[in-house]
């Protein structure tokens, strides 16, 4: 308990702070070997079409067990790894391993679904990230048309120029591109348009309270109408009921994810889900 130690103040850190340290120092080290000793896993969450609940693809959200740790969640370890300058290393393995799946099941039969993967701000930010997505889709021989991007709004405002290029490379390979969490973040509609994004994800802050809130309604709506307006498909994450489902269906959304629908789950758990090409 560090803090208000110190008579005259100095050492002022409150607990949050000091669990962020300790898990820089302990976590930080630990996650350096992570990939090295196989720890880290992609668990696949489905993602579906609002209108039949069709499975139209799966998002793949990164997981580390650590035999020392236990089990990390990535809210915890993907702000260090950024600070430590470790996440491009994290999103290459996850890019590859995403596409390596892949492929295992267009081999087993199954295919006409997209998957989807997560990007940190500092991956968007190398010069050449088109060029190791190309080559991950073609180690594994994927078509550039079942992988999806999704990006955050604060990881877009960084260097925006830069950015434009990076997302116009990408689109090249046939990957569409998705703003994560899409609401919480500052960006400003006025930005929406500058990037050829394909998809809005309206963050689950919103939905959480469908249909009751009738703030978060009007939020809903209006981000389905500004997302379909510049031509966009409109997704929400975290449904948990069935009223959410109906809910967003009614307002127009076009997909659905969340655990109403399916938790995130180890690939040989979604198979059942998996539809058939
Ligand atoms: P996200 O990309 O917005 O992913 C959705 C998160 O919401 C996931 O948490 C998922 O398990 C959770 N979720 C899904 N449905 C529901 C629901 O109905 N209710 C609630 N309460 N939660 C739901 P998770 O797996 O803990 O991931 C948290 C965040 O960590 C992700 O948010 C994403 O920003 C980041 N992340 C995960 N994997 C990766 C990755 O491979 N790379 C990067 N850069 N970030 C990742
Ligand atoms: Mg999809
Ligand atoms: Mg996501
Ligand atoms: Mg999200």
């Amino acid at each position: 308990r560090a803090k208000g130690q110190g008579r005259d103040g100095v050492c002022e850190f409150s607990a949050a702070q000091m669990q962020e340290l300790e898990d820089r120092l302990v976590l930080g080290s630990r996650l350096r070997e992570a990939i090295t000793r196989n720890e880290l896993e992609l668990n696949y969450q489905p993602q579906l079409d609002a209108a039949d609940h069709r499975v139209t693809g799966f998002e793949a959200l990164v997981r580390w067990n650590s035999p020392e740790l236990g089990r990390v969640p990535p809210g915890r370890f993907i702000p260090i790894a950024e600070a430590l300058g470790l996440m491009p290393e994290v999103g290459m393995w996850v890019l590859d391993e995403a596409c390596r799946q892949l492929r295992a099941w267009l081999d087993q039969g199954f295919g006409g679904f997209t998957v989807a993967v997560n990007f940190s701000a500092q991956q968007l930010q190398r010069p050449d990230i088109a060029g190791l997505v190309a080559a991950a889709l073609s180690r594994h021989g994927v078509p550039g048309h079942m992988l999806e991007i999704e990006l955050t709004e604060s990881s877009l405002m960084e260097n925006v120029e830069r950015v434009q290029v990076r997302l116009a490379e990408l689109k090249a390979l046939g990957v569409s591109l998705s703003l994560d969490d899409f609401g919480t973040g500052y960006s400003s509609l006025a930005y929406l348009k500058q990037f050829s994004l394909d998809k809005l994800k309206i963050d689950r802050s919103f939905v959480k309270d469908l249909p009751e809130n009738s703030a978060d309604s009007a939020i809903a709506r209006t981000i389905v109408a500004v997302g379909h307006e510049l031509k966009m498909v409109v997704a929400a994450e975290g449904v948990e009921t069935g009223e959410q489902a109906v809910f967003l269906r009614q307002i127009g959304c076009d997909e659905l994810q969340g655990y109403h629908f399916g938790r995130p789950a180890a690939a040989a758990d979604v198979a059942g889900m998996l539809p058939r090409a």
